[in-house]
């Protein structure tokens, strides 16, 4: 099987436009970018969902996501940012490395919003608990 890109792009055998790096985060921009300034921040270590991170690899990444999101902000000078990840692949997830999209977003930029619904007479409680149980 063909090595995972993102892996390649941590080892440098794939060119990439690098924002940061320490011991465990890798981040870059996207080659297709939203918006210009559109980054991709990963760990270093290959896993393709966020549940596979240990308590420690999550904390080190979050606090990463949340420092380059702040450079992202203020080296684009954008208004806000989305700050998203597809955590498999009916969630839109096409590379199999966990990444975080940090997307600077501009006041009329055009970009949808998410698509809401609703629920039916009874279905948020039953929802709730079915969720509620698998948290310890
Ligand atoms: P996802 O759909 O969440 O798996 O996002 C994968 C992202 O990786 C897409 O936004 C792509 O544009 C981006 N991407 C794919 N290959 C590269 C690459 N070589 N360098 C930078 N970004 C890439
Ligand atoms: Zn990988």
């Amino acid at each position: 099987m063909a090595e995972c890109i993102f892996c390649k792009i941590v080892k440098g055998e794939i060119p990439s436009a690098k924002i940061y790096e320490d011991d465990e985060t890798y981040a870059f921009l996207d080659i297709a970018p939203v918006n210009p300034g559109h980054t991709l921040v990963i760990p270093k270590h290959h896993t393709e969902k966020l549940g596979s991170l240990s308590d420690k690899q999550l904390g080190h990444l979050m606090h990463s996501v949340n420092t380059i999101t702040k450079a992202v902000e203020k080296g684009t000078k954008a208004d806000a940012t989305n700050v998203t990840l597809n955590n498999g692949e009916a969630a839109g997830q096409v590379v199999k490395h966990v990444h975080f999209h940090i997307i600077p977003r501009f006041k009329g930029d055009g970009l949808k919003p998410w698509q809401h619904g609703k629920y039916e007479e009874g279905e948020m409680k039953k929802v709730q608990e079915k969720i509620g149980k698998f948290i310890a």
